[in-house]
């Protein structure tokens, strides 16, 4: 009997999950052979393609659903803090790539842009407030600066400011040290890194069918989509990176930790200018409040865009509903993902998420003039011939079960992983591709807890000189990574603190 092809390693999508997640087994294993299978005909092809996603290199600086506000109007800024670090984490591992020498420039994929926050009427002012008030207090939040002056606001954001009635009661926050990140061009580089090494494999126009156990291992089938050919391979790891698609794998593998789980589809649109005497007026990434019963996702953001060495923005999202879990993907995506141990939550969340479908409908019907009236909130001159629609990605929100609920609905990640170690998905969308090097690193340690603590710790340490919870405490050593990883990534001048933006 023909015995299958056989590889350590197999990672399904050639987004930005699985290509970190390979570059990194292959730093910390020189030796580990593996293949990153992938469907489309390029890596970074859904949403870590850089007009699918925001782009936002997410540190908590400037998205306000990071930092909830209580009813008694204290503001919790947990969240941010851990993103923030999650980000310097990211930026460490960049770095030391960059450092290497043959992964090519960082100036390719990441760019120094100001990210600032920007609130209307007097609720929104003191929520602001409140917020700096505690966040600029924390050591990685220190920088950030407060205005409430108008003629500090034209400075900061001069597209946005002209238009506006003299009476209009607004705010906002500036944090310098912001970035735009181009998860395509990231994606792309890393895989073409990983290419050069020996024994790995980047397969395009190749679909995952299947998953089946094979004693310890698992043995993947694969087909060919041009020629419809199939193969399979056996492996000792499988990481589901198919994005929006890794639940129906996930639940294809059979394994106890996928029951129980669905996915709730979101579309998304924004509008993008490319006309460079408007994109040259407004350099920042600006986040302002949802709008309220709107789902965090749909935070209002006007961007500057720094794709492939030009500029532009993009303001959005609009979201949507449709039932594809990928944007190149089947309307059936949704119907065929129902199981008998995920219909009840599933339904729960139906039933439960009345608002939610009411937005995403009352989104959907927008016209273009609605949009822009959306868009003019921002930047109240805009000019409709200057913009235009562009579909983004899709995010797959987890729907899991509840023991009071029935079923919730879930906005961030989460790593769903076999027992043994031999299999472990991403689910979710948020934040997303920032912080995509802390969750390979948690995947690391919850698959390979052995070889975490054991032969792979000494490179680890070198790598990442300091993780998430003592950069959230150590103020000193926090300073010092920032500034090294700044320095590094080129996001500011080596002599100097002033971020190097064009
Ligand atoms: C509208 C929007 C805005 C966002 N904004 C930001 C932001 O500002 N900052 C941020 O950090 N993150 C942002 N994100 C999130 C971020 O884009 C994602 O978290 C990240 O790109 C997910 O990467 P991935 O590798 O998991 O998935 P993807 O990039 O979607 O890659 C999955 C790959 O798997 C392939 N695949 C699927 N099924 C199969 C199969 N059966 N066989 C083989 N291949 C398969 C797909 O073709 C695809 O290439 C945003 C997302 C969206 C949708």
């Amino acid at each position: 009997m023909a015995h299958n092809e056989a590889v350590d390693v197999v990672l399904v999508g050639a987004g930005i999950m699985s290509a970190t997640l390979a570059v990194l087994l292959k730093e910390l294993d020189p030796a580990i052979k593996l293949e990153v299978v992938e469907l489309m005909d390029s890596g970074a092809a859904e949403s870590s393609n850089p007009w699918n996603n925001a782009g936002t290199g997410h540190a908590g600086l400037c998205e306000l659903n990071y930092t909830p506000q209580a009813a008694d109007g204290t503001v919790d800024i947990k969240k941010a803090v851990h993103i923030n670090t999650q980000f310097e984490v990211s930026k460490q591992f960049w770095s030391y790539l960059t450092k290497k020498g043959t992964f090519g420039s960082c100036k390719s994929f990441i760019s120094p842009v100001p990210h600032l926050s920007f609130v209307q009427g007097d609720s929104g002012v003191s929520f602001l407030k409140e917020r700096f008030d505690v966040l600029h207090k924390h050591h990685a939040f220190s920088d950030m600066e407060y205005t409430e002056d108008k003629a500090k606001m034209a400075e900061w954001m001069p597209l946005m400011m002209p238009g506006r009635s003299p009476d209009e009661v607004l705010a906002a926050t500036r944090v310098m040290n912001g970035t735009d990140v181009n998860f395509g061009a990231l994606t792309n580089q890393l895989l073409k890194h990983l290419t050069s090494a020996p024994d790995t494999q980047v397969k395009y126009c190749k679909r995952v069918t299947g998953l089946k156990r094979n004693g310890a291992d698992w043995t993947v089938s694969i087909k060919d989509v041009n020629s419809g050919s199939t193969r399979e391979v056996d492996a000792k790891f499988v990481f589901l990176g198919a994005g929006g698609a890794a639940l129906p794998l996930l639940q294809a593998s059979g394994i106890e930790e996928s029951k129980g789980f669905g996915g709730f589809p979101i579309s998304g649109q924004w509008l993008r200018c490319d006309n460079p005497e408007v994109v040259k007026q407004h350099q920042a990434k600006v986040y302002s409040q949802a709008a309220v019963g709107s789902p965090p996702m749909s935070v209002p953001h006007l961007d500057t865009r720094v794709v492939d060495g030009k500029k532009s923005l993009l303001f959005g999202p609009y979201a949507g509903f449709t039932t594809k879990f990928l944007k190149h993907g089947s309307f059936m995506d949704l119907p065929l993902s129902v199981r008998a141990g995920n219909i009840g939550p599933m339904l729960a969340v139906a039933k439960n998420n009345m608002d939610l479908t009411k937005y995403l409908v009352s989104e959907v019907m927008q016209s273009m003039e609605q949009r822009l009236d959306s868009l003019r909130r921002f930047y109240p001159e805009a000019k409709a011939e200057d913009w235009r629609l562009e579909v983004a990605g899709q995010r797959v929100q987890i729907i899991k079960k509840d023991p009071k609920k029935g079923g919730i609905l879930q906005f961030g990640t989460e790593l769903v992983s076999a027992k043994d170690g031999s299999l472990a998905a991403l689910l979710g969308a948020s934040p997303g591709a920032s912080v995509t090097v802390s969750i390979m690193l948690e995947l690391i340690e919850k698959c390979f807890p052995a070889k975490a603590k054991g032969e792979w710790a000494g490179k680890l340490a070198e790598i990442f000189p300091a993780r998430e919870k003592v950069l959230e405490t150590d103020a000193a050593l926090y300073r010092k990574i920032n500034a090294q990883n700044n320095i590094a990534l080129e996001l500011v001048e080596e002599s100097s603190e002033t971020p190097s933006y064009a």
